[in-house]
């Protein structure tokens, strides 16, 4: 069976056109196959759309999050419920278009494990968001020991060896394409062209991609921490030569009154020290989430004919 997990917050203009475009592009070879909605704690009517679809169609079914989780968490839950032997994950606002979808099942058969994507480029997206993204993979790339393309979507498929390796991976701040990347097996990457998404505005806000990108890189990166370190040396090596030319400076006579430098010394040290303590601090935020091990979701909802009958057993 072939799963299509789809996070969707606040899509509900969305989710029509998106499982038309599914129906039409994904062949009915027998296997069978489920669409898996994620209402991400949606305030607008979200779910009800979903309950609307999977009343319709049998194959269609839902979970609604207690709240907003976030994207990432979102897809961790939609993969919980797949039953799938292969799961694509795709955005529910029609940017992952549906019709890529057998490439990609093409692609995973001639052996792969897990088919990504990049995107050659987005219709309507700002020059700061395509800045930011690039700088911030460039930035990732440097810093971890994990290669993730430029670009990379969270649109692939994975069959059940994959997904299940996927599952596995508990930890609570989730970055799924370097946790994609970190597991290995074999993998290929196919290029999509993204369109602009059907309805709507983008739901990542500037805090979301902040707090993604901050979750990336420390979740597969502890070279922070030890640049930290070197950049703490590195002051304190300039504080010292700075140190003997003072001293020198001294018994020469020339000493001046010295105020500016002393206040750009306290500032440059004020700023390095809360940068550095800045930086501990997140990671330090991080393991005391972690060792609180609450569960990533909770379930408020469900919908669909397999879920309610599950229920009813
Ligand atoms: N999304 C979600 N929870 C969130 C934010 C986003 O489930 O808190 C979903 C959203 O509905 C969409 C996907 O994640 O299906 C990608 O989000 P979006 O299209 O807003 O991101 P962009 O394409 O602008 O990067
Ligand atoms: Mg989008």
């Amino acid at each position: 069976m072939l799963s299509i997990v789809l996070p969707c917050y606040n899509e509900e203009g969305n989710l029509r056109p998106v499982y038309r475009d599914i129906m039409e592009s994904v062949p009915e070879d027998g296997d069978g196959l489920e669409v898996v909605f994620v209402d991400d704690g949606s305030s607008d009517g979200t779910f009800a759309v979903i309950e609307e679809l999977s009343g319709q169609d049998p194959r269609v079914k839902g979970i609604r999050l207690s709240r907003n989780f976030g994207h990432q968490v979102a897809l961790y839950a939609g993969l919980h419920e797949a039953r799938g032997d292969r799961v694509v994950i795709m955005d529910a606002d029609g940017q992952h278009p549906a019709s890529m979808i057998p490439a990609l099942i093409g692609k995973m058969s001639e052996g792969y494990d897990i088919v990504n994507t990049v995107r050659l480029e987005t219709e309507g997206t700002g020059v700061v968001k395509k800045a930011s993204s690039r700088w911030f993979y460039r930035l990732f790339n440097a810093l971890s020991d994990v290669r993730i393309e430029p670009s990379a979507a969270d649109f692939r498929i994975m069959n059940r060896k994959a997904l299940d390796a996927f599952l596995s991976m508990e930890e609570h701040d989730r970055f799924t394409r370097g946790i994609i990347g970190w597991m290995g097996f074999r993998q290929a990457t196919l290029e999509y062209r993204a369109p602009r998404r059907i309805s709507g505005t983008s739901k990542y806000s500037f805090r979301k991609m902040r707090h993604f990108a901050l979750d990336g890189i420390t979740s597969f990166s502890s070279k922070p921490l030890r640049i930290s370190a070197v950049f703490g040396l590195v002051v304190l090596f300039s504080g010292l030569i700075y140190l003997v030319y003072a001293v020198v400076m001294y018994f020469l006579g020339r000493t001046n009154p010295g105020w500016t430098s002393l206040l750009v010394t306290i500032l440059i040290l004020g700023g390095v020290q809360l940068l550095i303590l800045g930086i501990v601090g997140e990671y330090l935020a991080r393991i005391f989430h972690e060792t609180k091990r609450r569960p990533h979701y909770f379930i408020q909802q469900r919908t669909g004919e397999e879920e309610q009958k599950k229920d009813q057993s």
